[in-house]
């Protein structure tokens, strides 16, 4: 999956390797579908069509970057385990993200991490499984304890957990029960915490 992706957005990963010598002492990871984008509910984006940014997130990710983190996305889908949609079409998807990330922000994901496994497969990749995080961050070489899962459910909290990194929880649910070590209704109510 990696390999695809360097194939086919080698103008993205180009900008990529340069963000990546700004330092990496420190990586924010991010859910995609509900903090990247607005999640199709009950569906999967097969298309960039079906790709629309929140706003929100745009400005968080430019300010974040800014700091120095790295950006990490860590997304499971199973749309291409059930046969909804091809590999093919994520890497489409992605290619989109990266480069309207880019044109919009000034930065894009340093490393994207994807389980396409079926929730039944209990893979050690897919959330809340840790599988991801740990493989990036044995990758990048920076500590867990100065890192952060961003999410919008609770699999993704437990996830960063696993994977001993400090977890937000995005919801507009006040009262969820939730592990998270902190909780916010958008990105936008997040202040002096990175
Ligand atoms: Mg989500």
């Amino acid at each position: 999956m990696q390999t695809l992706f360097l194939l086919k957005c080698r103008k993205s990963y180009r900008h990529l390797n340069l963000n990546n010598q700004v330092l990496k002492s420190k990586a924010i990871f991010f859910d995609r579908d509900g903090v990247v984008n607005y999640r199709p509910v009950g569906d999967y984006v097969k298309t960039p069509f079906e790709f629309h940014f929140i706003p929100d997130f745009l400005n968080f990710f430019k300010k974040i970057k800014d700091s120095g983190y790295l950006a990490i996305l860590i997304s499971n889908q199973q749309g291409v385990g059930k046969g909804i949609m091809t590999e093919e079409q994520l890497t489409e998807v992605t290619c989109y993200m990266q480069d309207e990330l880019l044109r919009l922000s000034g930065f894009n994901f340093d490393d994207i991490y994807y389980c396409t496994d079926l929730k039944e497969s209990n893979s050690p990749r897919r959330k809340p499984n840790p599988g991801m995080l740990l493989e990036a961050i044995a990758k990048w070489d920076f500590d867990p304890v100065n890192s952060w899962m961003v999410g919008d459910s609770e699999s993704d909290i437990i996830a960063g957990k696993r994977a001993r990194v400090r977890t937000v929880l995005l919801t507009n649910i006040p009262a969820l029960q939730t592990e998270a070590h902190h909780v916010f209704i958008s990105l936008t109510k997040i202040e002096n915490i990175f």
